[in-house]
């Protein structure tokens, strides 16, 4: 029998990843009441991601919560589309962090975590949501104990098998798996490849410290869904791609994976939402998902607590969906095109991966339109018919209370004091580049912009958005 219970949210997040504890976190910075659901009584052990790129170093540094990952992390000039031997430059890249940042995914939780305790979110573990429903004016969650929860709006955050994303009916279109692949951490007593790749399969090595390794990569001769993975199997494909085992002991995770690869029909359908994996799910070539989760979730969060507040313009919720899901649909892209290159055994396959790794380094600009993937530096939202500098992120700045910024090349008097009135922050930038003012949303992309101030009253205005108390 269910029975309602007293605990009130205005929203509800469905999983503390990542993804979830970083949306919880945006949602409580600007004022909404948020709690987290979580299944798991204790975070996994196991980083599965083991790296941030650029554009989440950026997000996290317009929070100002960049300093502890920068300390901790270890910063890598270079990355791998692929799995392929010439590997992407980062240091040319433009952004202030110009790398890949080796950080692991449960140091990530852990963090965030904190901040968004810290931010007054509360956070229950040991909660699984098993149901949904929800009308015009409420979503409620059935939990496993069947208690129901309501609040306003629900984010699910709850990972590729997402039971919110279920349950509110959203359809996750894609392609089942066809190939799999590999994770282990051992100890090495000598020093791996980096990369390697021969018919028998591929692999990629990362070290971890302390004589410790990961290794990633796909078995060509074990291919079945179901085949085991031991330190034997894991030994004996490593033997034949690399030529040794570099004297692989003490396994402490040995995992598989498919390429199942499928993106949220829907990421809004009426008060439920979904971001990160839930929304998204991939083969994890690159090392992007929770990198592009945290970025929904930076798009979301403002948004999200805009419209709970009574405060946002019409369309603002919807161009969540707008905006995220052709990333997720070009993310789904780019890592089927790299299993493709992984798994590559075929003339042909090979072929193409010779030549695609040919292309990266002898062309300068294909391996940089690439590593501007991977690091999510190539989105943008613009918008038809608006300034060309709409749409494009704004990375040197510092948002912390997560408001918008109206940034002028000098003082304007009168639109600084209507701003302010918005809750709009104010600064005058005389290098502002491309337009005299400009408008970044919270989340560092530009708003709007103008090359005439006299329109900035009628402009700020006409975002119909409001973030005064
Ligand atoms: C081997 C491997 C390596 C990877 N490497 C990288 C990398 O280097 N870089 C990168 O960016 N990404 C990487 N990824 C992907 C990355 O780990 C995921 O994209 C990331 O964890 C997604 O975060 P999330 O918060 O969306 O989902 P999750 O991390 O899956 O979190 C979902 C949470 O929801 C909880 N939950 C699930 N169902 C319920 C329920 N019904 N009720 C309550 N709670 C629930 C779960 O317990 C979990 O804690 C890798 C993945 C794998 C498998």
């Amino acid at each position: 029998m269910s029975n309602q219970s007293n605990e009130t949210a205005q929203v509800i997040v469905v999983g503390a990843g990542p993804v979830g504890l970083w949306v919880a976190a945006e949602l409580a910075l600007a004022g909404v009441s948020t709690l987290v659901l979580e299944r798991a009584v204790e975070r996994s052990p196991h980083s599965k991601a083991m790296g941030m790129h650029p554009r989440t170093v950026e997000v996290l540094a317009l929070r100002g919560a960049e300093k502890r990952f920068l300390a901790d992390g270890f910063p890598r000039p270079n990355w791998h589309f692929g799995m392929l031997e010439n590997r992407l430059d980062f240091s040319g890249l433009d952004t202030p962090y110009p790398f890949m940042l080796a950080f692991p995914q449960t140091r990530t939780e852990e963090l965030f975590e904190q901040r968004a305790l810290d931010l007054g979110v509360r956070i229950h573990r040991g909660h699984a949501v098993t149901g949904l429903a929800q009308d015009a004016s409420a979503v409620t969650l059935t939990l496993d104990d069947s208690r129901t929860l309501t609040a306003s709006y629900v984010v699910g955050a709850d990972g590729a098998g997402s039971t919110v994303r279920k349950a509110a009916g959203i359809a996750f279109p894609g392609s089942d798996a066809t190939t799999f692949g590999y994770v282990g951490e051992v100890s090495l007593t000598e020093q791996p490849v980096l990369s390697a790749q021969t018919d028998d399969g591929a692999l990629i090595t990362v070290p971890l410290g302390g004589g410790r390794y990961r290794l990633a990569g796909m078995d060509a001769h074990r291919q079945g869904p179901d085949d085991p993975f031991t330190l034997e199997d894991l030994r004996a494909t490593t033997r034949l791609v690399a030529g040794s085992d570099f004297g692989m002991h003490d396994p402490t995770w040995l995992s598989r994976f498919g390429n199942t690869t499928r993106v949220a029909a829907e990421y809004r359908r009426g008060r439920v939402l979904l971001a990160g994996d839930a929304a998204h799910m991939h083969f994890p070539a690159g090392g992007v998902g929770l990198n592009v989760g945290v970025q929904d979730a930076m798009n979301l969060g403002w948004k999200l607590a805009a419209e709970v507040h009574g405060r946002a313009a019409p369309g603002l919720l919807d161009s969540y969906h707008a905006e995220r899901h052709p990333v997720g649909l070009a993310l789904a892209q780019h890592t089927l095109a790299q299993t493709a290159l992984i798994s590559a055994t075929t003339p042909e396959q090979r072929a193409l991966r010779t030549l695609v790794n040919d292309l990266i380094g002898t062309v300068p600009a294909f391996a940089t339109a690439l590593a501007d993937k991977l690091a999510a530096l190539d989105v943008a939202y613009p918008a038809a018919d608006a300034h060309p500098l709409v749409g494009r992120r704004m990375p040197l700045l510092a948002l912390l209370a997560g408001r918008p910024l109206l940034l002028a090349r000098t003082t304007l008097p009168e639109a600084f004091a209507l701003a302010a009135e918005l809750g709009f922050e104010t600064a005058v930038d005389p290098d502002l580049p491309d337009a005299r003012a400009a408008v970044v949303r919270p989340d560092g992309h530009v708003w709007w912009a103008t090359d005439d101030t006299s329109e900035v009253p009628a402009g700020l205005t006409g975002l119909g958005t409001t973030f005064a108390d």
